[in-house]
């Protein structure tokens, strides 16, 4: 055993630090199409802070990279190590500590996934509402990647709902940022900070979030168009109404198609409307009360209508639950069916149509396809990527990216950058802005062991997925 083994098996104990062949694979990726996955060195099991930060001072005393894992269900390479380090897995710390109904906050390790902190904040009546489509994520992961979901239409996403962090610091030192107030304005606020920074600066090991009132009754809309853009254009409309809906998705008409296949769905939209429609709106209405539930659902049927849906389609129980559930899911079909990536770039609403006609269009003078969903409410497009030619394709997401931000948005709305989108990053932002970064990123790991060739390159490696 190495001398820096013997190191992290005293701090974790022997039964939980794995050296070599003995890494399981699962350890050397996470669930991005493109990653190239690479087995660590080292994988240490912590049971609390204080392990964390010991690790961690050992992983700077030997020069070590440190790459933190939550459930690894990532979709940009941001958990994929590097050979020679070592993988800090949360899966022990795994403990809901508080459901505090006072403050309506939970206090969660950040190995708690989202379907352990449902269970119990929903035997309170209560939720935490960020729902990324996989709930084995964990909080500690979600907070990596500030992930997004469905429900951000109405509730926000990962950074509107994280108050507090406990957080070690490269260097072993323990901080708290924030708390369970519902404001604070003290300095620099370094929970915001920490949070999307894909464990590139300090790793979270206890996360305080919002929870919100559980809404017994909900109601599940499918609206086919037979055009592209007046889904589009339909949304800014739905959302002005003032029926607040948490679900406001967006499917093409081959995803709808793939999804329902994959997942043996059957929606009851007749042949007849299937075949002319080419999108489908998506949309979910909650309330505490079930007749003005009701009344919600007849006004947005009648919505629907005027803004040109060819039918509207109100989905029950276990049929609502499936589709949603399926959406969610679309990433394992468009693996399925053979996409080559899958993006997720972010635009303001209003760009939506614009973004999607010339991504299409650019796909196909490449000989190439994209296609899918999205939060349409967010402006969140996730998009799977059909160009199987490696430099083909990074030719083809450089334009793309360019356009989205071109259009006055970024490369990813909830997925982050990872290993797979961070030289597009590099090649595409400010570089003011990009130069700022780094200062921050060296502030918080001056020997640089978190997650080196995420966000910033590794220094003396070749990038896994240079852009041309
Ligand atoms: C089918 C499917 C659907 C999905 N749908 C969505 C969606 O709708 N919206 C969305 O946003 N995402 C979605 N995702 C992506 C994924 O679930 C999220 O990115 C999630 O946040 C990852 O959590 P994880 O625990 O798996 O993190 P991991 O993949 O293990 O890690 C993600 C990042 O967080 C870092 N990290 C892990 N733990 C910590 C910690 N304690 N402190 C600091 N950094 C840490 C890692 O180093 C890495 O950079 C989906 C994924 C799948 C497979």
């Amino acid at each position: 055993m190495s001398d820096a083994a013997a190191r992290f098996a005293e701090i974790a104990g022997d039964a939980h630090v794995l050296t070599g062949a003995a890494v399981p694979e699962d350890y050397a990726h996470d669930e991005a199409l493109p990653a190239v996955p690479c087995r660590p060195a080292f994988l240490a099991r912590p049971g609390n802070a204080r392990e964390v930060a010991e690790l961690l001072r050992t992983a700077g005393e030997f020069g070590i990279p440190v790459t933190a894992r939550g459930s690894g269900t990532g979709l940009s390479g941001a958990a994929r190590p590097r050979e020679d380090g070592l993988v800090i897995s949360f899966e022990r710390m795994n403990a809901v500590l508080e459901i505090d109904t006072v403050n309506h906050v939970a206090v969660v390790q950040p190995g708690v996934t989202l379907a352990e902190l449902d269970e119990r904040a929903a035997a309170a009546g209560l939720r935490y509402p960020v729902h990324p489509g996989e709930l084995s994520a964990s909080l500690g992961g979600n907070v990596g990647t500030n992930a997004g979901g469905m429900r951000a239409v109405k509730y926000g996403v990962t950074r509107h709902n994280v108050v507090g962090l406990q957080a070690v610091l490269p260097t072993g030192e323990i901080i708290r940022t924030g708390g369970r107030t519902s404001k604070v304005s003290t300095g620099y606020d370094l929970t915001q900070l920490i949070i999307g920074s894909e464990g590139t600066l300090a790793l979270a090991t206890e996360v305080i979030v919002r929870l919100h009132p559980r809404l017994p009754h909900d109601a599940t809309v499918l609206a086919p168009f037979a055009d592209v853009e007046a889904v589009l254009t339909a949304v800014p409309d739905i959302l002005s109404g003032g029926l607040e809906p948490h679900i406001l998705e967006y499917l093409d008409a081959q995803t709808l198609t793939a999804i329902s296949e994959h997942e043996k769905l059957s929606l009851g939209v007749p042949e007849s409307v299937r075949a002319s429609a080419q999108a489908y709106l998506l949309v979910a209405l909650e309330n505490r009360d079930r007749d003005r539930l009701r009344a919600d659902v007849d006004e947005l049927g009648v919505l629907l209508d005027r803004l040109g849906a060819s039918d509207v389609y109100v989905l029950e129980g276990g049929a609502a639950r499936r589709l949603v559930r399926a959406r969610e899911n679309s990433f394992w079909t468009a693996k399925a069916v053979g996409a080559d990536d899958v993006i997720d770039v972010v635009v303001p609403r209003a760009a939506m149509p614009e973004f999607l006609r010339r991504a299409r269009e650019t796909a196909r003078s490449r000989g190439a396809a994209v296609a899918g969903c999205g939060h349409v409410g967010d402006g969140n497009v996730h998009l799977g990527v059909f160009c199987p030619d490696p430099r083909e394709r990074k030719e083809l997401l450089t334009e793309v990216f360019s356009l989205g931000m071109e259009l006055g948005g970024a490369i990813s709305g909830e997925h982050g950058l990872g290993r797979t989108k961070s030289e597009y990053f590099r090649a595409l932002e400010d570089p003011v802005k990009i130069a700022l970064m780094r200062r921050i990123k060296d502030g918080f790991d001056p020997a640089g062991i978190l997650n080196p060739g995420v966000l910033f390159p590794d220094p003396g490696r070749a990038d896994d997925h240079p852009a041309p």
